[in-house]
């Protein structure tokens, strides 16, 4: 099987869950104990937060441990938006995962949120200079992602962070795909996200467990938090915390390649993907940006082609591969990002997304766009 949907989860790496095993069996105390057995795990989860936070290039006590992506769109986006009283102004745009949108939507319809949703192009790209004047003096806050899960596409947010501080708007990103890819270092000056007020991680698109994650918020900010109770995580997140989790996330992210070589790295072997793709199969085209595009995700809609047999073509070739968002599962609609990029909703329909590991190897790509051009050849024939 060569799996190639590795924006839809990864598997767990033996190290990460290693430490979750002996903090879920043997060292299981509740780090709100005072015993001995709690003040470990109590010490564990502050030594998972350092770490994740080196990891960042963040302070520690920004950190939030939470459950994943969902969560973290949630409490960054919601928490700041309702505890800063600058305004009840949103920009974002309609590219973003469900996480946001629907966080989004839950803010207009019960607080009185106003959004301004930027047009994206074909390749679902923001125009800067529509996103500058977008900003208002009531804006309290800007969400964009900072690669799409769908397409891949990279926003700029060097610039719509400086814009937006230069406004008085904070900035959270989605960078849940972009970890392990990206520099997304956060204090760090000169990478893709310094100076950014509130990023999301998901732990399981990067060697950690299902239901891990974190969210980055600078400290200075009040957060009204989501979830009610004991407190814990600053009073940003009560209950107890999941000291398993922040370890085998801390111990993922530690495992993690340098981003900028890894980025260089399988940016060729995706762009020969991409060319091998392309030039053979004359139906493929591909979404989102050439230029400005993760380094791990190739997509292609295939016109005129039934998409859902089209997986099933190359899943029976060993390839496995997704139409776009997991998250949106179950669903038949067309993805709302090909949507958005102006791509008619028939042809959204036959969208086939390849997202690569970093073990992923030039062999088993060159394997994967041969099994893509007999897929694309068994479907056609069907058609005709
Ligand atoms: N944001 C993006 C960009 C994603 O791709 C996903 C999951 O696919 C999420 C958020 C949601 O993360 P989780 O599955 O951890 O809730």
């Amino acid at each position: 099987m060569i799996y190639l949907d590795n924006a839809a989860t990864t598997p767990v790496i033996p190290k990460a869950l290693e430490v979750a095993w002996s903090y879920l069996t043997t060292e299981f105390g509740n780090p709100s104990s005072t015993h001995e057995l709690g003040l470990r795990a109590g010490t564990a989860l502050e030594d998972a937060r350092a770490r994740c936070a080196k990891w960042l290039d963040v302070p520690g006590a920004d950190i939030v441990f939470t459950s994943g992506g969902t969560e973290g769109d949630n409490l960054a986006i919601t928490g700041l938006a309702l505890a800063n009283p600058r305004g009840k102004h949103i920009i974002s745009v309609p590219t973003e995962h469900e996480a946001v949108l629907e966080t989004l939507r839950f803010l207009e319809r019960v607080h009185g949120f106003e959004i301004t949703w930027l047009s994206v192009d074909r390749e679902g790209m923001i125009d800067l200079h529509e996103f500058t004047s977008d900003l208002r003096p009531d804006t309290s806050l800007v969400t964009l992602m900072l690669a799409n899960n769908e397409v891949g596409t990279i926003h700029p947010l060097p610039e719509i962070i400086q814009a937006a501080h230069a406004a008085g708007a904070l900035v959270h990103t989605d960078a849940v795909q972009a970890a392990g890819w990206l520099d997304i270092r956060g204090g760090k000056n000169g990478t893709l996200l310094s100076g950014v007020d509130a990023l999301t991680i998901s732990g399981h698109k990067l060697g950690a467990p299902k239901g891990s994650g974190l969210t980055y918020i600078r400290g200075r900010y009040a957060v009204e938090p989501l979830l009610h109770g004991g407190g814990q995580e600053q009073g940003r997140r009560s209950g107890t915390e999941n000291v398993a989790w922040a370890l085998a996330l801390a111990t993922a992210l530690e495992a993690l390649p340098e981003p900028t070589a890894e980025a260089e790295r399988m940016g060729t072997l995706r762009d020969e993907f991409i060319s091998a793709v392309t030039s053979t199969i004359p139906h493929a085209a591909l979404t989102g940006s050439p230029a400005h595009r993760h380094p791990a995700i190739a997509s292609f809609t295939c016109a005129g082609l039934n998409g859902e047999t089209l997986l099933l073509e190359l899943e029976q070739r060993g390839v496995i591969v997704s139409s776009g968002s997991a998250c949106a599962a179950g669903s038949d609609e067309p993805s709302h990002v090909l949507l958005a990029c102006g791509i008619d909703a028939d042809t959204a329909q036959t969208s086939v997304r390849f997202s690569f590991s970093h073990h992923t190897t030039a062999e088993e790509l060159h394997l994967a766009a041969a099994a893509f051009a007999e897929a694309v050849a068994a479907v056609s024939s069907l058609s005709n």
